[in-house]
């Protein structure tokens, strides 16, 4: 089912998500709009708090758009390295539709999840799913790449938005 995406600066895209302490049917339900949403809007990340649930999971499939699809769920995600490496590229987001933000990121991360099976996977990630965790994650954390700019560029960016947004 499509849900709704909610838009910055909606509060819940500040707040912290708790962790999930299940993988319930909820929870797999919850995964599948989730993708669902997400080929819809259409994007290749989308995490729980940008349909308004403060929960740890994000979706996400940096294939779809170039062939098959290869969708991924990731529950209570966490980063357990990152790089030094940096690279800089401009980000869109679902919830702050019609605005880049260039962001500074690790070029790879290692990543530990759970699935919406219940299992337990950890792999290192490099390119465009590597910033793409790292932008999911940060959801999770109540944070958006508007936040990962200095406050001059955010001011300069949320009045492009607002202008956007008339
Ligand atoms: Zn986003």
């Amino acid at each position: 089912m499509i849900r709704d995406i909610v838009r910055w600066p909606d509060p819940v895209l500040a707040q912290p998500c708790a962790p999930i302490e299940e993988v319930t049917k909820t929870v797999q339900t919850l995964a599948q709009d989730m993708l669902d949403t997400m080929y819809d809007a259409p994007g290749r990340g989308l995490a729980a708090p940008q349909i308004g649930i403060s929960q740890r999971m994000f979706v996400m499939d940096v294939a779809w758009k170039d062939g098959p699809a290869e969708p991924v769920v990731c529950i209570n995600p966490e980063i357990t390295w990152r790089s030094e490496t940096q690279v800089q590229s401009g980000e869109g987001c679902l919830s702050i539709p019609g605005l880049l933000v260039d962001v500074v990121r690790s070029a790879e991360v290692d990543l530990s999840w759970t699935d919406q099976n219940g299992v337990s996977h950890t792999s290192r990630f490099d390119g465009f799913a590597s910033l793409c965790i790292q932008h999911e994650t940060d959801h999770l954390d109540g944070i958006v790449t508007l936040d990962r700019v200095d406050a001059g560029t955010r001011d300069a960016l949320i009045a492009e938005y607002e202008a956007l947004s008339k």
